[in-house]
């Protein structure tokens, strides 16, 4: 299969977020899941088409689901992800716009594949 994260990703990306977790002195830990049906009781907003989007996150529980189309995209592009996602749970009213101008301020991405997604991800609120 093309797009799945090896152990080894996925090593790599719970180190990532336990150290984003402590620079941004989460109160809710976020819970890295690779498996979608954590979100099945989340109706998704017509617009949005899940499958064309980087993550999806639960604020309020700290659930994040990365999309494994990243595992073929440069890692800076699954670092920058993952930021952003911490940053949302952290910072549950800043708007998308802020959240990426912060994300991309830290982790700079060159313009890229993921750059030229419409919809960057999905943010749920219980
Ligand atoms: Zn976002």
């Amino acid at each position: 299969m093309k797009f799945k994260f090896s152990a080894n990703d996925k090593e790599w990306h719970q180190t990532l977020l336990n150290t984003f977790e402590n620079i941004l002195k989460m109160k809710i830990k976020p819970v890295l899941v690779y498996d979608r049906k954590h979100f099945s009781n989340y109706i998704y907003k017509e617009k949005t088409n899940p499958n064309t989007v980087w993550a999806e996150c639960i604020k309020e529980c700290g659930t994040i689901w990365l999309n494994p189309h990243l595992s073929t995209e440069p890692k800076v592009e699954t670092v920058n992800t993952l930021y952003h996602e911490c940053l949302h749970i952290k910072y549950p009213k800043m708007h998308e716009r802020e959240v990426r101008k912060l994300a991309d301020k830290m982790i700079p991405v060159e313009r890229s594949m993921v750059r030229k997604k419409k919809s960057f991800d999905i943010i749920h609120r219980h």
